[in-house]
């Protein structure tokens, strides 16, 4: 209807024709109708006849400016008609135009909405009455839309989600909306006519308030946010605009105060201010991440914790770099993982600062989702755990070790053990638990004092460790009784060079106050597998020798294997005889000749040194050379071999033949070496390449590089080098390759089973092959049947060394058998 009236209204205001529905059943009376308003009104205008309802009903369907309608007619009364017109527009101007109407009739019509009644004798009235009637529908249409619009704004207010309040210049309420109602928890009837000064919580002071009511009388509109108090005594955070209403004069009407109750706003805001600021103040590392592990945001704490500069733009920063590496793989195989599963994730790692120092953490991670189950940040916790670790780590160490030496003490003795147990067990080795007690420390202590006591025992501590191997535990068991652990040792003998240097530290005397004195002590060995396959069984078994050894007197030790006794008091003497043999001159050397396979003929040979026992005869290398190697004897007792081999090789005067020297690890490590070999070559006039030296693969393998160098130097010399014992050792091909060499000698241990075992043999002529392709004269060694000769030859061996051409021989027997061959 609105819409129809602004259609109306802008007909009006055009010159378009007048459209006009006429209900009327005379065609005649209808034009004189349409030519007096063409004449009269001089409007266009532009009109349709209908004489039945369901023309009307049809003809409603249009717009129409105005309806004149005849009273009575054959088909359809006026009223009717006017009844239908007024259902379809309320506002559509109806004026009859009737040849007889009564006053009552009139009247009546009036009544039921016609705007007015004009008779045909008499149609002079009718323009003005139409002129009339359009520009009042008109005001009507108007009216009916201002109060449609006031409506619809009343409404608005009163639905809307915001409180509103009106009051009068004065300040007394005028209105309030059901919001105001919900807000405040007051009825409209209770606060019309009050002020809102009913609210006032007390939390603003009255300058406050002046100034909202300056503002708002001055004209201006205040914004705000006030705390104001409920009916029912709560406190509420309002956000207030309040606009002064004001009318064409500019004096204020009314004020407009609309509100919203911000207090969950605030409330949220106050508590997330808190949460913030109690992360800031927490001595813990808080951090926050993205699902992809970048920071986006780390309290003070954190900073302080990694020393990072709180300027730093954290974008850069993802989680794992503030991590050691060994914790980032802690992290992504077994943290993460948790946490993704299960929510969260604790446990201890360590941050690293951005110095690079490790700073221990107790941490917790969380994952955090949202409704939907997806990931959409992580959060994690640290707390810097160094100072307990570091009391933890003391109190491990006073746990574990004796306060007087700062040794390891009873328990952590058997950790050791058990550590080391547990390797041999892996790696079928050896460990050797030794006890010592020392002889005489009780009457040390009563006489000397306790304090004299404990300096001697912690010098002994002090002493034992600077002379045993780091690897070694030493530990104090108790009173004046030290253990010794040795693990990983190869053999069981091996437990004698720990022996010998538990002995060679009390060889010097020790400070008692102001004295020196020589402190022995007795001392019980059991060995792993043999003497126990447990801790217990070890440290009873040691015990039980050391008690043994208390038995026998003063500096005495014992194994507990009775068969180890006599053999260490053996190897332990050894030293002492070879020192005495050498400066005897017991060494001698035998000479194993090598043979041409080709021709038979003998053109090598290798010296061997031999110790003439004054008790015990021809004692063999096997019995001696290894504890030549481990007192370090080796290195004068191998610079006499060399030069005594040479200088009875040059008296034996022999043509076309060359004479080997074996060479061991430390004489081979000697800077001296080249020093001496170029010594003796000169002094005794060597021809070159007369002189050969055998290294064996496990010596030249030690260092490569180092290796080669002292290879080629030796080269120079004129000296040829072979390789001892092939096949034994471990040995690079690219090495071999690259080395300066001369020969290669195939260990005798595959040459003793060549002609039964397939594998062997195998080994062999690949031996064969190989050295012939580096170009290298390949000796066998060990060869003992005319079979083994026979396949060596068959195969391309050069020189053959064994029983089958010779026993090593002394020097008459080696002339008369080189006499015998050059005699045939
Ligand atoms: P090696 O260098 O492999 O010497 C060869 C060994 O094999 C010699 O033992 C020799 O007697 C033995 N042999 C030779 N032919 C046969 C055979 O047909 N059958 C058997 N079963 N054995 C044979 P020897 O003289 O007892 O020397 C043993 C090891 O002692 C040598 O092995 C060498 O490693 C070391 N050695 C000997 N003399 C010296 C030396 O002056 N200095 C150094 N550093 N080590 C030496
Ligand atoms: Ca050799
Ligand atoms: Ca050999």
């Amino acid at each position: 209807m609105v819409e129809k009236g602004d259609v109306m209204l802008k007909r009006i205001n055009t010159t378009q024709p007048l459209r006009i529905l006429i209900v009327e059943d005379s065609e005649d009376d209808t034009l004189l109708l349409v030519d007096q308003l063409e004449i009269d009104g001089g409007q266009s205008v532009d009109w349709h006849r209908v004489e039945t309802e369901k023309a009307l009903a049809d003809a409603l369907q249009q717009t129409w400016d105005i309806v004149l309608s005849d009273y009575t007619m054959p088909h359809l009364s006026g009223m009717r008609a006017l009844e239908m017109v007024r259902q379809y527009d309320i506002d559509l101007p109806f004026i009859f135009v009737s040849g007889t109407i009564g006053e009552n009739t009139a009247v009546k019509a009036m009544k039921s909405g016609a705007q007015d009644y004009v008779m045909k004798g008499n149609l002079s009235r009718l323009a003005p009455a139409v002129a009339r009637e359009l520009e009042e529908a008109q005001q009507r249409r108007e009216r009916r839309k201002a109060e449609q619009r006031l409506r619809i704004l009343s409404l608005v207010v009163e639905q809307a989600a915001d409180s509103v309040l009106i009051t009068d210049p004065g300040g007394t309420i005028q209105y309030i909306n059901p919001a105001f109602e919900r807000m405040t928890g007051y009825q409209r009837d209770e606060i019309i006519g009050n002020k809102p000064s009913l609210l006032k919580s007390g939390r603003h002071d009255q300058v406050f308030y002046r100034s909202i009511w300056q503002t708002v009388t001055k004209g201006e509109i205040f914004r705000g946010t006030l705390i104001n108090r409920r009916k029912d005594g709560e406190l509420f955070y309002e956000e207030k605009i309040i606009t002064p209403l004001k009318d064409e004069q500019g004096q204020v009407m009314h004020l407009v105060s609309t509100g919203r109750d911000i207090t969950e706003r605030v409330k949220a805001e106050e508590a997330r201010d808190q949460l913030v600021a109690i992360l800031e103040a927490t001595t813990d590392l808080v951090a926050i991440l993205d699902p992809d592990g970048c920071l986006h945001y780390l309290n003070n704490a954190g900073y302080r914790m990694l020393g990072l500069d709180p300027k730093l733009d954290l974008g850069k920063f993802c989680l794992t770099e503030l991590f050691p590496e060994r914790i980032k793989q802690q992290l992504q195989s077994e943290a993460w993982p948790t946490a993704y599963r299960t929510g969260s994730w604790s446990g201890e790692t360590a941050l690293r600062r951005i110095d690079e120092i490790e700073v221990p953490v107790s941490q917790v991670l969380l994952v955090h989702r949202d409704a939907a189950g997806n990931v959409e940040y992580l959060s994690t916790i640290a707390r810097d755990i160094s100072e307990r670790k570091r009391f933890e780590a003391e109190l491990q160490h006073q746990a574990t070790h004796d306060t007087l030496t700062g040794l390891p003490n009873r328990v952590l003795l058997m950790d050791r053990l058990n550590a080391e147990v547990e390797r041999a067990r892996h790696a079928n080795n050896s460990v050797a638990v030794l006890f010592l007690d020392m002889d005489n420390f009780k009457r040390i202590n009563d006489s000397m004092g306790h304090a004299v006591g404990d300096a001697l025992l912690q010098q002994i501590a002090d002493r034992l460790q600077a002379a045993l191997r780091p690897n070694d535990t030493i530990a104090r068991h108790g009173g004046d009784e030290f253990a010794i652990i040795a693990g990983d040792l190869a053999r069981s003998e091996n437990v004698l060079a720990v022996l010998r240097k538990v002995y060679a530290v009390f060889e010097r005397p020790m400070s008692l106050g102001a004295q020196e004195a020589y402190i022995t002590f007795c001392t019980g060995i059991a060995i792993y597998p043999h003497d126990g396959a447990g801790v217990e069984d070890l440290l009873r078994n040691a015990g039980t020798a050391m008690y043994r050894a208390t038995l026998a007197g003063h500096n005495q030790y014992r194994f507990y294997a009775p068969d180890m006794n006599a053999r260490s008091h053996e190897l332990l003497t050894l030293e002492t005889d070879l020192r005495l043999a050498f400066k005897r001159s017991e060494f001698l050397v035998y000479y194993q000749p090598k043979a041409d396979f080709s021709t038979g003929r003998i053109t090598a040979m290798e010296g061997l040194i031999r110790w003439r026992h004054p008790q015990r005869g021809l004692v063999p290398p096997a019995g001696f050379v290894a504890m030549l190697e481990e007192s370090g004897l080796i290195i004068p007792v191998g610079e006499w071999m060399l030069s005594q081999s040479c200088v009875e090789f040059k008296k034996m005067e022999l043509e076309d033949m060359r004479i080997s020297v074996n060479v061991s690890a430390s004489q081979f490590s000697d800077p001296e070496l080249l020093r001496k070999v170029s010594r003796i070559m000169k002094q005794e006039n060597m021809p070159p390449n007369a002189l050969e030296l055998e290294v064996t693969e496990n010596i030249v393998m030690q260092d490569p590089a180092a290796t080669a160098d002292t290879l080629k130097k030796l080269r120079t010399l004129g000296v040829r080098i072979a390789i001892d014992d092939f096949g034994t050792g471990y040995s690079s091909l690219s090495y071999l390759k690259r080395f300066p060499l001369d020969a290669l000698k195939i260990d005798q241990s595959f040459v003793r089973d060549l002609t039964h075992d397939p594998n062997d043999a195998a080994i062999v002529e690949a031996s064969i092959t190989l050295g012939k392709k580096l170009g290298l004269e390949v000796v066998a060694e060990g060869v003992e049947t005319r079979e083994q000769f026979e396949f060596l030859r068959d195969h391309g061996c050069d020189l053959a060394q064994g029983y089958y051409v010779s026993r090593p021989l002394c020097r008459s027997d080696l002339i008369d058998l080189l006499e015998k061959e050059r005699r045939w």
